[in-house]
């Protein structure tokens, strides 16, 4: 039994991504398929609902102000606007909308605006989630009344890569949302990104450190950097496809419960290496044109690479229809799903899914 840990070593994590792939992928499977639908992935769609101009100087991101990246500056989407995207991405199958601002911290008209948001997406019969930057508790508590089901704040790298990735707020600022957030309630969403010139040491421990909080993030993203023109990490060297595989697989091991969500940089992978990654263990995607402003697969190659792949979309247990004695956390059979639409619980064929 893979129960999940809070107490790895560095070594130990290390020890993971030095195994030969195929039994790092062996042991992954074995994690994933004790706590997860094998053949289930859960859909979010993510809206950038305020763009640019951000002050903080995060070296990878476009959204900064002190980088000429050439992104157009938006002010707060209107609300109306919000919820014809969030209606459009769920008629497209996404279970989960995500609303990220380029905010270093939200003030209390922002958090008011975004609430009313949050009870918008909230009716539509969809999860929340939103990445407004740090947040305290009292603000968070406000959007857990909203209606938020999830949190996403990153901590990027390992502590000690931090210092060379962003210097306008530390290691510490982003445990104290995480924990913020945490303590209101709420579910977190915290990971990380891959090739912004780290080493494996540094995956290591940016996973070590993930793994050790109290509580493990209930979704673990694991971006691939996309070099955007005009940022300091424009020129970054392109991560070995494998290596990125071992972290996605690593995740997976250290926090076996946690949705782990193929996340940026899957518009440069092929469809072999996305398969990878969700034999790795990644059951989670953004799913849409766009992410907050970089690219992403469309919906119709996604949709074709599930078919492909015998993958079917992850119905969070609280929103399908019908499921009136499923309990919380289990996978239910929902449009797309390919076995007994019509029953509530998992059959056999279909197994239990954790969605925590
Ligand atoms: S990642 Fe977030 S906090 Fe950092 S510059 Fe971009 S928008 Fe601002």
């Amino acid at each position: 039994m893979n129960a999940p840990r809070h107490d790895w070593s560095l070594a130990e994590v290390e020890a993971l991504f030095a195994l030969p792939f195929a039994d790092l992928m062996f042991r992954a499977q074995q994690v994933h398929r004790e706590h997860h639908s094998a053949n289930a992935v859960q859909m979010s769609t993510l809206l950038s609902i305020k763009t640019g101009a951000c002050p903080e100087d995060c070296a990878y991101c476009p959204q900064s102000v002190r980088y000429e990246t050439g992104l157009e500056r938006e002010k707060l989407v209107p609300l109306d606007e919000v919820r014809a995207r969030a209606q459009a991405a769920k008629d497209a199958g996404a279970t989960r909308f995500c609303m990220g601002a380029a905010w270093r911290s939200p003030k209390k008209k922002d958090v008011e605006a975004v609430a009313a948001m949050v009870r918008e997406v909230r009716a539509l019969g969809m999860e929340t989630c939103a990445t407004l930057g740090m947040l305290t508790r009292s603000q968070a508590l406000e959007l857990k009344d909203a209606g938020l089901d999830y949190y996403n704040h990153n901590v990027d790298t390992s502590p000690e890569f931090y210092g060379e990735i962003i210097t306008t707020r530390t290691y510490q600022d982003r445990l104290d949302t995480l924990a913020a957030v945490r303590d209101a309630g709420l579910n977190v969403c915290c990971g990380g990104i891959v090739g912004m010139g780290e080493t494996v040491r540094d995956r290591a421990s940016m996973l070590a450190t993930l793994a050790n909080l109290p509580q493990h993030p209930e979704s673990v993203p694991i971006n691939q950097l996309v070099r955007v023109p005009g940022t300091p990490l424009a020129g970054a060297a392109a991560v070995d496809p494998f290596d990125f595989v071992r972290t996605i697989a690593v995740a997976r091991i250290a926090m076996p419960k946690a949705s782990v969500r193929l996340s940026a940089g899957r518009e440069v992978m092929n469809d072999e290496l996305q398969a990878l990654c969700f034999l790795a263990g990644a059951n989670s995607i953004f799913y849409g044109e766009k992410l907050l402003t970089t690219g992403n697969p469309d919906v119709a190659r996604d949709r074709a690479l599930m078919t492909r792949l015998g993958i079917e979309p992850l119905i969070p247990a609280g929103l399908a229809a019908g499921n009136g004695d499923a309990q919380p956390g289990e996978h239910v059979h929902g449009p797309g799903c390919a076995h007994e639409p019509t029953t509530a619980r998992p059959t056999a064929a279909c197994s239990a899914t954790r969605q925590r």
